[in-house]
């Protein structure tokens, strides 16, 4: 049976390890790090996001800058507020909250935030840094970040290691196999125009699953001993839930956990990890910051 990776016992143990950096930092130089979270609209899902990364925030003592604005805010309104958060010294992250209304330019707006700031790990700027040899991005993506954190963290090595990855957005897929890349694995990539995706993924020592496809990774897919990172998290009906439902992976984990060396559950594998990264890579700009201005 594999070792299932508690993801939420490790985000604990790094949001003590921030928390105390934060206090030093707050002592030494009076500053504590600062980030901002930009919001359009009332969409329920984001706000619900945003709150999880305030209250974390709150915890931590990290101070978060708020900015709430109507759905129907001029894209000019939104780069002007990016644009004031990114001259305010007390702020060293910047997070606006995805999706954006559809008037509003997703790329011109992330563009516009300073990658001194770029919590988010989004802007191209970042992005290029990840895919160059040689080259350090300022912040890497957060779920992505997370995924290399529960391996490390578990004892898992990934030098020289076959690892693949299901999925290649922006946002995870694609940084995550740029990340395996830097660690020196040997990285393949699985996306929905693969042919037998079951004879790639067998071959493979680590497994990064973010497909958005409920449990499509099987038992029989998993080469025995490897280390699976499920990312995806899907709602499917289960009647016997009061909420209706439920939340799965995409890898079935009753079987994959039969096969692997080290598995990680939904929820509680990569999830809570991913707002811990965010708080970190806050902390990480506000070290940057205060390095380069004491
Ligand atoms: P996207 O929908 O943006 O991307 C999905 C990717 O998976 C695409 O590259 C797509 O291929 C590929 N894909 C889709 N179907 C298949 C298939 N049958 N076989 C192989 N590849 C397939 O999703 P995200 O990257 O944003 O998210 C992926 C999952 O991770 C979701 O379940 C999401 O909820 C979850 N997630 C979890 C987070 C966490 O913190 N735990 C954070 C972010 C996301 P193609 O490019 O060809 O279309």
């Amino acid at each position: 049976m594999a070792t299932v990776i508690d993801g939420k016992a490790v985000a604990q143990t790094i949001r003590s390890e921030i928390a105390e950096e934060v206090r030093q930092l707050s002592q030494k130089y009076g500053k504590v790090p600062g980030l901002a979270v930009v919001i359009v609209g009332n969409r329920k899902d984001s706000q619900s996001y945003v709150g999880m990364k305030r209250k974390a925030c709150a915890e931590l003592g990290i101070k978060s800058f708020d900015v709430d604005l109507p759905e129907q805010v001029s894209e000019a309104e939104v780069i002007k507020q990016v644009h004031e958060l990114n001259a305010n010294p007390d702020v060293h992250g910047i997070l606006v909250q995805l999706p954006l209304p559809k008037h509003i330019n997703e790329e011109k707006v992330l563009t516009e935030i300073s990658i001194e700031k770029d919590v988010d790990g989004f802007h191209p700027l970042n992005i290029g840094k990840l895919a160059m040899k040689g080259r350090d991005p300022l912040f890497l993506p957060c779920t992505p970040k997370a995924c290399l954190e529960l391996l490390e963290r578990s004892g898992v090595s990934i030098k020289g290691k076959n690892a693949v990855v299901v999925g290649r957005s922006n946002i995870v897929g694609l940084p995550a196999s740029l990340l395996l890349l830097k660690a020196d694995a040997t990285v393949s990539i699985v996306h929905s125009r693969t042919n037998q995706p079951e004879s790639i993924i067998r071959e493979a020592d680590i497994v990064i699953a973010a497909a958005g496809q409920p449990m499509m990774i099987k038992g029989s897919w998993i080469k025995p001993g490897a280390a699976v990172i499920d990312v995806g998290t899907n709602a499917v009906d289960d009647p016997t839930k009061k909420s209706g439902y439920r939340l799965v992976g995409d890898v079935d984990f009753a079987e994959a956990s039969k096969v692997a060396g080290w598995i990680t559950p939904v929820p509680g594998g990569v999830g809570p990890m991913t707002v811990t990264m965010l708080l970190k890579n806050t902390l990480d700009g506000a070290k940057r910051y205060i390095a380069q201005n004491n």
